[in-house]
């Protein structure tokens, strides 16, 4: 296995959306692709992409780079997942069939389920125990061609967990960090603590007192469960703004469960991306590609809640970007399947293919502030490819729910080599 982040990817036919930034509306569709092409990493970035006949490989400065063949397959850029809750402590397996049967939220709740269960478990859990059951789940995820994470504290609800989250968090950071990127967002408003029950507004101030000052260093983004009888709007603005003005970039959960106007928020406070967005506006969807905020959407979620999808075309065709994530989580979906995200979307939201593959490559990138240096595969940005074993890309909603990628390469290096 090379280690060196020099590579040369031969015998490919390159497909990847093009930019430094999302792309939005029409553009989203349109991809460029190489035929015969060559991919020359060096020191993890890429610096040829183009077609094999126009390049010199003999050339002494490539002599100590690995060679890969991808037998013709399709490159793409490595995925994108920009919206996951990797850590955590527990499983919820029982909640999961109580909800099948027909048990109402407030139900299983009251059976000790819910995200309650998940706060507690984390909060007793060993930082080694949290980080060894996340690596699982990063390899999975590596195996179907991510190569950058996103991954959310906000099971902790108090100083001590969410600062325990968020250290683990950067631990996989460092330690995973030849393998995949992880982007660390702190998320200690996902739900209102036992502690600060009834008391919603308290519980923001409390957060911007005491957290957000102190978890500076550890995290990326600041997000917030921005929802009725949760955190409402004006609590939602208050810690973003908070939260912006210590330097964090904002993201927001928005207007999953009922409309309430954290799109119109998102775009109000220039938000690297509104997540979710089920019930979004007219209105919100406007706002937010006026404003140009990434729309994440979860199609996973959807599908295990049986809710209905977001309504990915009415922003494409606002002229917005759409991302695509997982939203891998203990309780309302656990799942980080690309392939079926992919499979949902396609089915489901009735977004094409290319569109599907720019909104978990460049517009992913651009949800978690990064589109400058990945999410396409472009000269100067980082070798981050998911190569897949077709020659043909419309594989990928066609095999459903299935793994198509043989190879991922992060950084230059060859991280995952399927069978
Ligand atoms: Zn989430």
């Amino acid at each position: 296995m090379n280690t060196q982040g020099d590579l040369i990817i031969l015998n490919t036919r390159v497909v990847t959306p093009t930019g430094t930034q999302a792309a939005c509306g029409d553009k989203m569709k349109h991809l460029t692709v190489i035929d015969n092409a060559v991919i020359i990493i060096t020191a993890g970035r890429i610096v040829y992409v183009g077609s094999a006949e126009d390049i010199d490989l003999q050339q002494t400065s490539l002599n100590s780079h690995t060679r890969l063949d991808a037998h013709g397959g399709v490159s793409l850029p490595g995925f994108i997942d920009s919206h996951t809750h990797l850590i955590f402590g527990g499983f919820r397996p029982d909640e999961f069939e109580w909800r099948l049967k027909g048990e109402s939220y407030m139900s299983i709740m009251e059976r000790g389920g819910g995200i309650q269960s998940t706060v507690n478990a984390t909060r007793s859990e060993h930082p080694e125990t949290l980080i060894t059951k996340s690596k699982w789940f990063l390899d999975r995820m590596i195996e179907m061609g991510v190569t950058t994470v996103e991954a959310k504290s906000g099971y902790g609800l108090d100083f001590d967990s969410e600062l325990k989250m968020l250290q683990v968090i950067n631990q996989l950071r460092y330690s995973e960090h030849r393998k995949l990127d992880v982007v660390s967002t702190f998320l200690g408003a996902h739900a209102v603590s036992e502690e600060f029950k009834g008391r919603p507004s308290e519980y923001i101030d409390h957060i911007i007192e005491v957290m957000l000052p102190a978890f500076k260093d550890l995290a990326d983004n600041c997000d917030i469960f921005c929802e009725k009888n949760v955190f409402e709007i004006e609590d939602s603005r208050k810690l973003l703004l908070a939260a912006r003005k210590l330097g964090y970039k904002i993201k927001l959960h928005a207007d999953e469960i009922v409309t309430l106007g954290g799109a119109e928020l998102a775009a109000e406070l220039g938000a690297l991306s509104a997540d979710h967005l089920l019930h979004v506006s007219t209105e919100g969807i406007k706002q937010m590609a006026e404003a140009g905020v990434v729309a994440t959407l979860l199609p996973l979620t959807a599908f295990a809640l049986r809710e209905p999808y977001a309504p990915a075309r009415s922003f494409i065709e606002a002229g917005g970007a759409v991302a695509l994530a997982t939203d891998l989580n203990p309780g309302s979906c656990f799942s980080g399947s690309i392939p079926l995200t992919i499979a949902l979307a396609c089915i489901y939201m009735n977004m094409s293919i290319e569109e599907t593959i720019t909104a978990l490559t460049l517009n992913g990138a651009a949800a978690i502030g990064q589109a400058d240096s990945k999410g396409s595969l472009e000269i100067g940005k980082y070798g981050d490819v998911a190569i897949l074993a077709s020659d043909n890309y419309h594989i990928l909603p066609y095999y459903v729910g299935m793994n198509c990628v043989r190879t991922t390469v992060h950084h230059g290096r060859i991280v995952a080599q399927n069978p």
